[in-house]
C-alpha cells in the first residue's frame, strides 16, 4: 500500500511547482526516479484547509513549526517548506518576511516595495532559500535549496508567482517569470531542496 506524505501547504502555486519538479526528475543517477511506496498529497486530503502557523524569525524555524503542527494534530508523515528571498543590498531582507513584506501578500505591492528600497543600486545580488522539513515516522529531516541570482531593475514576465518577475537566476538574463516553468522546475531553490528530499526517500526505498 502507498504510504502518504502530506505536503504542508495551501499554496496552489507551490503544489503545482512541486508536482512539476517531481515530473522533471527524470533519469537520475539510479536510472529512474522511483517514488514507489510513497504518495505525496496535499493537506486537503486530511481535511486541513487553514494556513499553518509561521511565528518565528527564521525560515528554518517556520518550516519546522509547520511540519510539527501537522504531525502533532494529525499524526501523519508530512513535509513543509518555507522560502525567503535574501537581497544583499537590503541586508538580507525581506528574508523571513518575504510573504508579507509590504504588509500584504499582494505580490505587486511586495515587488514595488523591494524595487523602491533598492533604487538604482548596482548591488543587485540576491538569492531564494528554501527549507524543507520532513517528518517521517516521527523523525525530523531538513533539506535546503538555494538559488543565487539578481534583482532586475523592473518586473518582466507573467509566469510563476510571487517575486518571479524581478528575480533573474544566475546564468540567465531572464527573470523566472519570463521562463518556461519546466526550466524553473529544474534550477529553482524549491527544485534543489525537493531533489534532496526525493533522494532521501529513494535511499530509504533501496
Ligand atoms: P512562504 O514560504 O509560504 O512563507 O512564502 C514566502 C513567499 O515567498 C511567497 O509568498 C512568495 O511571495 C515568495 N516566494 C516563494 N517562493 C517563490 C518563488 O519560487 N518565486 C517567487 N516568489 C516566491
Amino acid at each position: 500500500m502507498l504510504q502518504k506524505i502530506i505536503f504542508a501547504t495551501n499554496n496552489a502555486h507551490k503544489v503545482r511547482e512541486i508536482n512539476e519538479i517531481l515530473r522533471s526528475l527524470t533519469p537520475n543517477s539510479r536510472g529512474v526516479v522511483n517514488l514507489d511506496g510513497y504518495e505525496i498529497v496535499t493537506m486537503n486530503t486530511i481535511g486541513h484547509t487553514t494556513d499553518l502557523p509561521e511565528t518565528h524569525e527564521t525560515i528554518l524555524e517556520n518550516a519546522i513549526e509547520k511540519a510539527e503542527y501537522l504531525f502533532e494534530h494529525y499524526k501523519v508523515d508530512c513535509f513543509s517548506e518555507d522560502t525567503g528571498l535574501e537581497i544583499d543590498a537590503l541586508a538580507g531582507k525581506p528574508g523571513v518576511h518575504t510573504a508579507h513584506y509590504s504588509g500584504s501578500r499582494d505580490p505587486q505591492s511586495n515587488i514595488d516595495l523591494v524595487l523602491k528600497q533598492m533604487g538604482n543600486t548596482v548591488i543587485r545580488s540576491a538569492r531564494f532559500r528554501t527549507i524543507i522539513c520532513l517528518i517521517l515516522k516521527g523523525e525530523k529531516h531538513i533539506f535546503e535549496g538555494v538559488c543565487e541570482g539578481k534583482i532586475a531593475l523592473k518586473p518582466s514576465g507573467t509566469e510563476g508567482f510571487g517575486y518571479d518577475p524581478i528575480f533573474q537566476p544566475q546564468g540567465y538574463d531572464r527573470t523566472f517569470a519570463e521562463m518556461d516553468g519546466t526550466i524553473k522546475s529544474q534550477i529553482s531553490h524549491r527544485a534543489l531542496a525537493t531533489q534532496k528530499l526525493i533522494g532521501f526517500l529513494e535511499d530509504l526505498i533501496y
